[in-house]
């Protein structure tokens, strides 16, 4: 294959030149990371699941209308997508309270909130993604008040989405977080949603056990995390109904 340009490269994934202008190809790695990146290991087959699962999801948010940067699934680590300029926050929506909003209100694990809870933290690996109020996003110039209304109103989108897909499947999703681009369309800009949704990215919990099947199995040393992502894809049919735990991820076209 011939080598393309790497434009970036992240924790979790690598985005080389598309083949044509406006395009980017999207790879995703094994690599896992959490808290900032203190913690790492390989899990083998989990860029391969993200993959298809994050075609799965962004797939599935096209078909209810709501757009985002996925033009097509390359191979089984690669997929094509649309560039865009990314604003540098990430987009938390929350059902459930968990992981950092359970430590910063001191609310049980589980919790159920009055309503959805959308936050944003500037992307800063260097300051650990601190949490910023909308006031802070539009006074240092992040983003336009109309950006965040269009922001919270897609995350609230993705989540009502995200939460009925999830349901179907016998998963809560407690929480998850998403990336926003903006793209220009002739001489309009609109904002669509990027990055990946991938259970990298969400708090996906069993609704009858309670058994986390999301990253906080590595970032809490709960077990396999290859086994939950493959659970988490074979409930919601991107693999065969016939993968056991034990086995390797097999992917079906
Ligand atoms: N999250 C993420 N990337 C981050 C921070 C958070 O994907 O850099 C996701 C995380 O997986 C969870 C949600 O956003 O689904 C809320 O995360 P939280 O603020 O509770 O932070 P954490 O407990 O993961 O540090």
């Amino acid at each position: 294959m011939a080598r393309r340009k790497k434009i970036y490269e992240g924790k979790a994934k690598i985005l080389y030149e598309g083949p044509e202008p406006g395009t980017l190809v999207q790879y995703f790695k094994d690599d896992a990371t959490a808290f900032n990146a203190e913690k790492r290991a390989t899990v083998e087959g989990k860029g391969v699941l993200n993959n298809r699962l994050s075609e799965f999801f962004m797939k599935g948010l096209a078909q209810v209308g709501i757009p985002n940067h996925f033009l097509k699934r390359l191979n089984m680590r690669e997929q094509l997508i649309r560039q865009v300029e990314i604003i540098p926050l990430e987009v938390i929506v929350r059902n459930f309270a968990a992981g950092s909003m359970s430590t910063r209100l001191g609310l049980a694990e589980g919790t159920a909130l009055p309503r959805p809870i959308v936050e944003f933290c500037l992307k800063d690996d260097k300051l650990g993604d601190p949490l910023v109020s909308e006031e802070h996003v539009t006074a240092f110039g992040w983003a336009s008040q109309q950006d965040l209304d269009d922001m919270v109103s897609l995350a609230l989108r993705v989540n009502d989405f995200m939460s009925g897909v999830m349901l179907a499947a016998g998963i809560k999703l407690v929480d998850f977080k998403i990336e926003i681009g903006r793209v220009w369309d002739n001489d309009f800009q609109r904002l669509i949603v990027a990055d990946e949704i991938s259970p990298d990215s969400c708090r996906l919990w069993d609704v009858e056990t309670g058994q986390k099947l999301d990253k906080d199995v590595f970032r809490r040393d709960l077990g396999s995390l290859s086994d939950a992502y493959t659970e988490v894809a074979r409930r919601l049919g991107v693999l065969p109904s016939n993968v056991t735990h034990a086995a390797k991820p097999t992917l079906i076209n």
